[in-house]
């Protein structure tokens, strides 16, 4: 067969023809376990099972289902990837990848701008199995080259970043951690498979929150991890024992959401593009962070490496803690939540919903402005969402 585009993937990958029943959607398999029909059947199972040779079937929950199995189809294809796993959240594919990836005594490296609870996982949860970690500066790979050691074993990054949008030369990473014989892994939810695919520039495997743009509809958790059928045989085998496996009723939603997965990066893509020019160019805007802007330090590797943006834009309006609460409470479409990638455009002021505990210094140390906002655009029109922006702004 020809290379197909990646909207037919999202659409049929994963999808049995016929599918069982002749049904159009892949079925919810609501189980918990499943049956043998007598004493040879359990012990033939038993015996192909024991040879690997077991298809078609499991016998418990934990160990597999038919739906979330057709969800990790289509994810696998869409990424360019043997195989991929589905989580219970984006979190448990983050903790349960790295603790089956790191030994005791093993040393890891992670860029800085990095979702907060993976750096927390790293600093502080798996210093308790004397695992220790780097934090270098997004970019630098001066920094990341030194800090390697003997016993480094993992190299984790994301691109783009969150909230500074940040983007990797993920084939110099690749470079790098592969002449250190160095796995590595890389958190692309914020780009999703339209608009990077990690494992085609040498990285070994690529995460996402699925309960963002994959899902994309704000109503699911989901993580997932691709890459080689080796690795992810291995986080298999690991998952049936941490158990934080994925349902199948969320698995029918994620299948159901991925189908147009193409349509709203399109849109969620073009309304990041102009929504941030249009922000740029706004005299209450101190600046803008979007990776499709010439502005933004990562332009250039982000213009070769992406086919598209992205849906997230974070801006610091002129002023301080204030000013950025007006904007976010003056707006009418955008919803004040955490989260984002699904159809409902969300704003957020980080300093007030992922860092509300600290010091406005505190903050900064950590980079975060009190004046910043995170934009993350759903599938509205973009002339409504520019509209809506620039009434809040007028009385900003
Ligand atoms: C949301 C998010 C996570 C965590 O995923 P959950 O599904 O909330 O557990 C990890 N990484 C990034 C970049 C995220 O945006």
């Amino acid at each position: 067969m020809t290379q197909q585009g990646l909207s037919t993937t999202a659409v049929h990958a994963g999808s049995e023809r016929p599918n069982p029943h002749h049904s159009l959607t892949v079925p919810v398999t609501q189980t918990a376990t499943y049956t043998f029909s007598d004493t040879q059947d359990l012990c033939d199972f038993m015996d192909a099972r024991m040879w690997g040779m077991a298809k078609g079937r499991t016998e418990y929950g934990r160990y597999g289902n038919p739906t979330v199995a057709a969800a990790e189809t289509k994810l696998a294809a869409l990424e360019g990837a043997e195989a991929a796993l589905l989580y219970s959240s984006g979190m448990a594919a983050v903790t349960s990848t790295i603790l089956t990836l790191v030994n005791a005594g093993a040393h890891i490296i992670i860029t800085d701008d990095s979702y907060r609870r993976t750096r927390q996982f790293c600093l502080n949860f798996l210093k308790k199995f004397n695992i220790e970690s780097t934090v270098v500066p997004m970019g630098d790979f001066t920094a990341l080259e030194s800090a390697i050691r003997p016993e480094t074993k993992l190299i984790i990054s994301e691109s783009p970043t969150n909230p500074y949008l940040r983007v990797l030369d993920l084939k110099h990473l690749a470079d790098i951690a592969k002449a250190h014989n160095i796995k590595t892994l890389v958190d692309a939810t914020f780009a999703t498979p339209f608009n990077l695919r990690p494992l085609d520039f040498g990285i070994d495997l690529v995460i996402h929150s699925a309960t963002k743009y994959l899902g994309g509809h704000n109503d699911i958790l989901a993580g997932v991890v691709a890459g080689s059928e080796q690795l992810i045989a291995l986080l298999r085998q690991q998952l049936w024992m941490l158990g934080g496996v994925f349902d199948p009723h969320s698995a029918y939603l994620l299948l159901r959401g991925l189908k147009t997965l193409g349509l709203r990066v399109e849109r969620q893509n073009q309304n990041g593009q102009r929504i941030a020019e249009f922000l740029e160019a706004h005299p209450k805007i101190d600046r803008v962070w979007y990776p499709g802007l010439t502005s933004h330090p990562d332009h250039a590797i982000a213009a070769k490496q992406m086919k598209g943006f992205g849906g997230v834009i974070s801006f610091e309006v002129r002023g301080g803690i204030t000013e950025g609460s007006r904007v976010v409470d003056r707006v009418r479409i955008p919803i004040i939540a955490p989260s984002l990638g699904g159809v409902e455009t969300l704003i957020e002021q980080p300093a007030l919903m992922s860092y509300y505990e600290m010091s406005t210094g505190e903050r900064l140390a950590v980079g975060i402005k009190d004046n910043l906002i995170r934009l993350a655009l759903g599938v509205e029109d973009t002339e409504d969402l520019i509209n809506d922006l620039a009434q809040a702004l007028e009385q900003a």
